[in-house]
């Protein structure tokens, strides 16, 4: 979900990471039932904490991070909404983050 509201492929994010060595770590990152031990930091690419990745893979679903029905964005991981500040939760689009907010009004 992040990599899709970032408008990237999995082979564009293997390229920015440094090649396409990445590829096949990168679709098992993305594969349902699949944990991974270590995950490539893909920060630089692209938003995305591994620590909510590891929350959303070991925890049982009531204990998940929200995230952004729209992007998968949530409130642990910095990243800039498209008004030169930090994506937070929309207060009129409930489920939402201020950066879908914006995209949807734009
Ligand atoms: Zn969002």
């Amino acid at each position: 979900m992040r990599r899709r509201a970032a408008g990237l492929s999995i082979e564009q994010v293997a390229v920015a990471l440094g090649g396409r060595v990445h590829l096949r770590h990168l679709r098992a990152l993305e594969t349902p039932g699949l944990r991974l031990r270590q995950i490539v930091d893909l920060s630089p690419v692209m938003a995305f904490s591994a620590d909510v990745y590891r929350q959303l893979a070991d925890l049982p679903a009531h204990q998940h991070p929200s995230l952004c029905i729209g992007c998968g964005w949530d409130a642990h991981t910095d990243q800039p909404d498209r008004h030169d500040g930090l994506t937070t939760w929309s207060r009129d689009r409930p489920g939402h983050c201020t950066r879908c907010e914006q995209q949807a009004a734009a």
